[in-house]
């Protein structure tokens, strides 16, 4: 059996037992410089499988441009086994201009597998399938929530699949949510090609979380172990992650200024008050209660809500009650 395998993208070939770093060409700009994706090749002198490291698909999103940042020094290529390809910035686009989406206000995310014709989300989107998906055997998203809400640490996936959910338990994140696949997504998009994905969510846009940043640095190098890949100095998970089946936000039943009394990781029961909507006097108070009972993964952070808002993001243990 050969030791390890040459990892080529576009031109640029990268043989076992070296790390380069290089840009992959998008597009160009209007004022006619290329902007590129850029990339970190691993490649470990041993054999082992391929895993790919995502962040900024959403380009507002920058705590996986952190976890990746801290991830990749701690990988020695000489001891590795297998090869990492890191894609910390995949929207560049929105990424320099400190947005969810692409200059036309595109989602990336909803434009996976892409195609070499349609828009520049639908060519960004092909070109990491080609370039990236197409020569991994497992794939780490990363991402936070959007707008003005915040996710608790938590690992989404196909938990059916034996080999996800083990990966996922591996990942030490307080939850593992079993999560609906979602049209248009890099995590559909590489399942279909049975390229299994463990999408990582924590924090919110434009921060670097401590927290989310931490078990995000963790969980990578714990999946990476898990795959026995290498062995890194961890410290013991905290706790075994809850395993959620389903979750269900509590959405804002009028428009006002809303107050919450919960917090993220917080265990609710149905019918709890977890805050209240008020007037700008604080009068005319309406609840805020918990439509099932579960754990708190994500709220809003904005007390401005308009009614229809998303508040508090409930997630459930299966069989823990509707
Ligand atoms: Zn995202």
């Amino acid at each position: 059996m050969t030791k390890g395998r040459t990892i080529a993208i576009g031109d640029t070939k990268v043989v076992p037992g070296r790390r380069h770093r290089f840009d992959i060409p998008v597009a160009r700009l209007p004022t006619g410089s290329m902007l590129g994706m850029p990339v970190a090749v691993l490649n470990g002198r041993g054999d082992g499988p391929t895993v790919w490291l995502s962040g900024a698909i959403h380009g507002d999103e920058l705590n996986g441009v952190e976890i990746i940042r801290e991830v990749l020094p701690r990988i020695d290529v000489r001891t590795l086994r297998g090869a990492i390809i890191a894609t910390p910035v995949v929207n560049v686009f929105g990424f320099i201009d400190q947005s969810r989406y692409l200059p036309d206000g595109r989602d990336l995310n909803r434009f996976f597998p892409g195609s070499t014709r349609g828009s520049l989300a639908s060519r960004l989107a092909k070109i990491f399938m080609t370039e990236v998906v197409a020569q991994s055997d497992l794939g780490i998203d990363l991402h936070t929530a959007a707008g003005h809400r915040t996710n608790i640490p938590q690992v989404r996936g196909d938990l059916d699949h034996p080999e996800t959910l083990r990966l996922s338990n591996a990942f030490g994140a307080p939850f593992i949510i079993d999560a609906r696949l979602r049209d248009g997504s890099l995590r559909m998009a590489a399942t279909k090609r049975q390229v299994p994905v463990l999408l990582y969510e924590a924090g919110q846009i434009n921060r670097f979380d401590t927290d989310a940043v931490q078990y995000g640095v963790e969980g990578v190098l714990r999946v990476l172990q898990a795959m026995e890949m290498g062995t890194w100095e961890l410290p013991r998970i905290r706790r075994r992650p809850i395993r959620l089946d389903s979750t269900r936000w509590v959405r804002a039943r009028r428009s006002g200024i809303a107050k919450l009394d919960v917090a993220l990781g917080d265990q609710v029961v149905r019918g709890e008050l977890l805050g209240t909507i008020s007037d700008a006097f604080g009068q005319r108070p309406t609840r805020i209660t918990a439509a099932n009972s579960g754990y708190v993964i994500a709220i809003t952070q904005h007390p401005l809500v308009s009614q229809g808002d998303a508040l508090v993001h409930i997630g459930q243990v299966q069989g823990g009650g509707a």
